[in-house]
C-alpha cells in the first residue's frame, strides 16, 4: 500500500487534473489523500469568504469520499498563498501526517499564481519533510523525499499559452463518471465558474479536456503528469509503476495528428 497526497491550490483543481487518477490508485487499494492550499473562499459572488469557505470544504470532501480519500485543507486564503516560512512548515507538517510517499501537485507554471505557489511549496516540502530539524509541529520526519509528480497546467499552457507537453499519462475512459460525479460535488461552482470563466457546463468542459490529453497520447481520455527528477529527489518510476496498464506514453514525434 502506497500512501499519495495529491496536493493542489484550489477546491476542483484535482478533480480536474488527477482524479481519474486517484479513483485507480484507490481502487488498487492505495491510501489516497486529495488536499488544497485554500478552501476556495473567493470562489462565491453571493457568499463571504468563511460561508463560502465551509461550502466548499463539504464539496471537496463529498468530491474525495467518491473514492474513498481523505480531504485535507492548509487553510490558506484564496490569492494569499506565499512560499514564505511559516507556509513551508505548514504544508511540510501535512506531508508528515500523511506520511506521503508519493505527493501530486500542480504544475510549476499555470495560469493561477497559487497554482504556481502551492506547486513550490510542495516541491519544497518533499525536500524538507525528512529533515529532522526542520520543525513543523507533532508529526515525525519523513523517511525519505516522496517521489513528486505535476499535473498539467490547466488547459494544458502556461501563461503565455506555450504548450506544457505531460512526460506520461493515465488512461482514465473507465473512470470519466467517477471524475464527473466528483466535479458535480462542486454545485456551489457552476454560478461562479460561468461568471469568472465564462464555462457554464463543468462536465463538457471535464470530457472535452479530457479527450484534449487522450489526443497527446493516442488515447480516449487522458490526465499527464511529469515527474521531478531534480536531485536529492528520487527518480524511481513509483506512480507509473502503479498505474499498470492504465500507463500512457506520449505518441512519437512526427507521429500523425
Ligand atoms: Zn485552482
Amino acid at each position: 500500500m502506497v500512501r499519495i497526497l495529491a496536493l493542489h491550490a484550489h477546491p476542483d483543481d484535482i478533480e480536474m487534473l488527477a482524479s481519474g487518477s486517484l479513483a485507480l490508485l484507490s481502487r488498487l487499494g492505495h491510501q489516497v489523500t486529495i488536499a488544497t492550499a485554500t478552501a476556495g473562499d473567493c470562489g462565491s459572488a453571493e457568499h463571504e469568504p468563511d460561508v463560502t469557505a465551509g461550502i466548499r470544504q463539504s464539496e471537496a470532501a463529498a468530491a474525495a469520499a467518491i473514492i474513498g480519500a481523505d480531504y485535507r485543507c492548509v487553510g490558506l486564503p484564496d490569492l494569499g498563498v506565499f512560499n514564505d516560512d511559516p507556509t513551508r512548515r505548514r504544508v511540510t507538517e501535512l506531508l508528515r501526517e500523511v506520511r506521503a510517499d508519493i505527493v501530486i501537485t500542480a504544475s510549476p507554471v499555470d495560469y493561477h499564481p497559487d497554482h504556481e505557489t502551492i506547486s513550490l511549496l510542495a516541491r519544497d516540502a518533499c525536500f524538507a519533510a525528512p529533515v529532522p530539524n526542520y520543525r513543523t509541529g507533532d508529526a515525525p520526519a519523513l523517511d525519505a523525499i516522496p517521489h513528486l509528480y505535476f499535473c498539467d497546467p490547466a488547459g494544458g499552457r502556461d501563461r503565455v499559452g506555450v504548450r506544457v507537453e505531460p512526460e506520461f499519462g493515465t488512461e482514465v475512459s473507465e473512470v470519466m463518471d467517477i471524475r464527473k460525479a466528483m466535479l458535480a460535488c462542486h454545485h456551489s461552482q457552476k454560478a461562479w465558474v460561468a461568471k469568472q470563466h465564462g464555462v457554464d457546463d463543468f462536465e463538457a468542459s471535464l470530457e472535452a479536456w479530457a479527450r484534449q490529453q487522450g489526443d497527446v497520447f493516442g488515447a480516449e481520455h487522458a490526465e499527464g503528469f511529469r515527474q521531478y527528477r531534480h536531485t536529492p529527489y528520487p527518480v524511481t518510476p513509483l506512480l507509473q509503476s502503479l498505474l499498470g496498464s492504465a500507463l500512457l506514453k506520449p505518441k512519437a514525434h512526427g507521429s500523425a495528428l
